[in-house]
Formats: structure tokens, C-alpha cells, sequence
């Protein structure tokens, strides 16, 4: 990791993350490292560590938290969350952090592919004739407008960055 830069430090990070739905408890954490043995992504990825980045956030590292990749990789398997000694709810955690990053207009480009097509779909993948089958078996045929779905994407923050995605990638067909 790269030396700090203390001018960029922002405190107001720790508490917008303690005010956040799951981040309330992460002053609790004494940087035992439990959560960061216990953490199946980190054992593939070195650089998403748990307990590096509740540190971080502790610190103030508010770009270098929500820019980087590590908040997005959290499978949340709760492996960390189950042992912590000090009951930090490291799972919720790095969930209020993708919250936080998707406010401030930042989301991994792989949830943002897949925003987009629950933007323009509904669901991760076109219904195409699948309804025509399902229909053939006596099942209900699935809604094709997915209005309430684009409706909580936009109330979420996340309607903008599908649409954002979903304008590149029309200008990109043309
Ligand atoms: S297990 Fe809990 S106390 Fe230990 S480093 Fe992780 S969050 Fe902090
Ligand atoms: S919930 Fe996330 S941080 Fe915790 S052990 Fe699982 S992958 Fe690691």
C-alpha cells in the first residue's frame, strides 16, 4: 500500500459510515484481525481485507475506501461477522460502504453492468420467450414492464448509474 497522504484525510468519514444502516458499530473494533482470517475472499485476494479496511475508514481514507475495488468484493458469507470478539457487524459494514459509495455516484463497473440490465429488464437477462413456455405449462407469465423495479433504482441512486450505462451502450450500437 502506498503511504498516506494525512492532508487527504477526512474524519467526517467515520461518522457518516457510524450513521449509516450496518457501519454503527465499527469503533468497537480493536484490529484483532479475526475478520480478516476468517474471510474466504481474502485467502484469493490480498488486497480485500476487512480488518485493513475498517482501519482505513477509522483513519478518515474516505477516496481511497470508496474508490477502490475491495468494498465491491465482499461475498457476504458472514464468516467475519459470526467471530468478531467485539460484535462488529462487519458484513452489514462493508454493505453501508457500498451504500455509501453508490451516494456518492461510485459503483464497481461489474454491478453496474449488471444495474443496468435489471434497469432495462427487470431481471439480469432478457424474458424473451420465455413467457410464451412458461404459458404452454400452465405458469404465469412474468411482468414484462419492470416500472416498480426502475422506480427503486431511481429512488436508490443506482437508476442513474444504469442509465448512464445503458446510454453508453446505445450510443456504442449506433
Ligand atoms: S474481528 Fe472484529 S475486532 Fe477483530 S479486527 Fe475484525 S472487526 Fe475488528
Ligand atoms: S462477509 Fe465479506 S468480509 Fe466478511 S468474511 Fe465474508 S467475504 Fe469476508
Amino acid at each position: 500500500m502506498s503511504t498516506i497522504d494525512t492532508e487527504k484525510l477526512d474524519m467526517s468519514f467515520v461518522e457518516e459510515v457510524k450513521n449509516t444502516p450496518g457501519g454503527e458499530l465499527i469503533t468497537r473494533c480493536f484490529a484483532c484481525g479475526t475478520c480478516a482470517a476468517s474471510c474466504p475472499v481474502r485467502e484469493f485476494d490480498e488486497k480485500f481485507n476487512p480488518r485493513r479496511i475498517i482501519h482505513m475508514v477509522l483513519l478518515g481514507m474516505r477516496d481511497e475506501v470508496l474508490q477502490s475495488d475491495f468494498v465491491w468484493l465482499c461475498s457476504g458469507c458472514a464468516a467475519c461477522q459470526e467471530r468478531c470478539p467485539q460484535g462488529v457487524t462487519i458484513t452489514d459494514l462493508m454493505m453501508a460502504l457500498k451504500n455509501i459509495a453508490v451516494k456518492h455516484g461510485i459503483v464497481h463497473n461489474a454491478f453496474a453492468m449488471q444495474a443496468a440490465e435489471v434497469y432495462r429488464y427487470g431481471r439480469l437477462y432478457e424474458v424473451g420467450d420465455l413467457n410464451d413456455r412458461r404459458e404452454k405449462i400452465g405458469l404465469p407469465r412474468i411482468p414484462e414492464e419492470p416500472e416498480q423495479i426502475r422506480q427503486i433504482l431511481d429512488d436508490t441512486g443506482v437508476g442513474e448509474v444504469a442509465k448512464k450505462i445503458i446510454g453508453e451502450q446505445e450510443s456504442g450500437n449506433e
